[in-house]
């Protein structure tokens, strides 16, 4: 034993001095003082047996803390709609809807009368705003819901009409007819996988027809001989027409001529619409319902929509949403392709200045996640080597980009603006960038 002020084990940092640390308290009020106390008492034995310095305590409790899940990523791919990573991002006013919405809520009374009120009505009052066509609306937990509720209420031993070129498999091994005759509605098959009439549907509509389904065929496409009915004609069969359109859209957008748009197939006559609300529209995970008011109102009021009801930060995400619809969806969809182009020299440039060398690439990009299948949308890209995309994978923050022949490409169409610093930071930390 030497002189007590050289024993680096007397100099570890004290535990209210560490958890005083700007990092360290902020960690506390996301993860709890417990969970930071335990990494910090750690950090500190290790400091004592010699392991770690004294003043390197302080980091090694931060490294040991577990990162939030699930983990922010910068989506670089150019897939605008990732479901793997969660579709669409809200917007700042969504989340600060959220934010707002965590606490206790007015969202099921009306504070004027301190009566009970329409649970979500500011969500359920956007959207019928969005689309006047719409007699009423409803909101469940997703697309799937939505089509489970109406088939259940309104076709339970009965007969769905559709076309066998519209039974689709939506994606990890889920498929529409599965779904639906979960509900204990049969399935009336009509028509051909690449073509189907408005006689073939004729000939299958009667008395055991519970409703037309009309599905929009979101993540493939049918070329050459085909032949599929519109809504417009379908209604003349004289029994509800159902149509679920996937992607959310509640009013063309030319961009995206073939997606299908609530507005528009509710004013061809559809009975009633079906869509997710975190694809195109931008929003949280939802189920959109709009159509003939006797019908949405028969859904509401079926004992399963209790068990499809959503929640309330998802409703004041999605008020937040249809309030104002400039999304981050709506903005990489959109983007500018020759500011995208700048944004990457930009990059290019600067990563340059550090001595790493990546090109610029004129890239496609794509709507992704059940929506305008076959459009490409013209971008550009960081072009890396391949060997760069693991350590971005799972580096902090994660960058996902694509591998093509070889290289790595980075899409910014969907990285928010000011991340670029961030995915610029994330390359150079990439071990032996030079
Ligand atoms: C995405 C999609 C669904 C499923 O919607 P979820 O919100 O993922 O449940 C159903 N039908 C179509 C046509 C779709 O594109």
């Amino acid at each position: 034993m030497g002189d007590g002020r050289a024993d680096p084990r007397r100099q570890v940092p004290r535990t209210d001095a560490l958890l005083a640390d700007p990092r360290l308290a902020g960690a506390a009020t996301t993860l709890g003082r417990d969970r930071v106390k335990a990494a910090v008492r750690q950090a500190q034995d290790r400091a004592r047996r010699g392991e770690i310095n004294p003043e390197a305590v302080r980091d090694a409790a931060l490294a040991a803390l577990p990162a939030p899940a699930p983990r922010a990523v910068l989506n670089a791919t150019g897939v605008v709609l990732h479901t793997n990573l969660g579709r669409a991002p809200l917007s700042a006013a969504a989340v600060a809807a959220l934010v707002a919405a965590a606490g206790h809520t007015d969202v099921e009374l009306d504070l004027s009368t301190g009566r009970r009120a329409r649970r979500g009505r500011d969500a359920l009052a956007a959207l019928a705003a969005a689309v006047p066509a719409a007699g009423a609306v409803h909101v469940v937990n997703n697309g799937a819901a939505a089509l489970v509720l109406a088939a259940t209420a309104l076709a339970a031993g009965r007969e769905i009409v559709v076309s066998r070129g519209e039974l689709v498999e939506i994606g990890d091994g889920f498929r529409l007819p599965d779904l639906l005759t979960s509900t204990g509605a049969r399935l009336r098959e009509v028509g051909t996988t690449n073509r189907t009439t408005l006689a073939d549907y004729a000939a299958a509509v009667g008395p055991r027809t519970g409703f037309v389904l009309k599905v929009h065929p979101s993540n493939f496409q049918v070329t050459g001989f085909t032949s599929a009915v519109p809504v417009r004609q379908l209604v003349t069969l004289d029994v509800p027409v159902v149509a679920d359109i996937g992607s959310g859209l509640l009013a063309p957008d030319p961009l995206l001529p073939d997606e299908p748009d609530a507005a528009t197939t509710l004013r061809a006559g559809a009975a009633l619409v079906t869509a997710s609300g975190d694809k195109l529209l931008g929003g949280p995970q939802a189920g959109l319902l709009l159509g003939a008011a006797d019908l949405v109102d028969q859904l509401r009021r079926h004992p399963l929509a209790r068990a499809l009801r959503v929640d309330k930060l998802t409703l004041a995400a999605l008020a937040a949403t249809v309030v104002d619809p400039a999304t981050p969806t709506r903005a990489a969809l959109h983007a500018d392709v020759g500011g995208l182009r700048r944004r990457t020299e930009r990059l290019r440039d600067a990563l340059a200045a550090d001595g790493c060398k990546a090109e610029v690439v004129p890239a496609a990009a794509v709507v992704g996640g059940g929506g305008a299948p076959g459009v490409e949308l013209d971008s550009w890209a960081l072009s890396l080597p391949e060997r760069y995309a693991g350590p971005l994978r799972v580096g902090d923050p994660p960058v996902l980009g694509r591998v093509v022949r070889g290289r790595l490409l980075l899409d910014l169409r969907c990285v928010p603006t000011d991340a670029d610093e961030a995915l610029r930071a994330a390359v150079l930390r990439v071990p032996g960038h030079r």
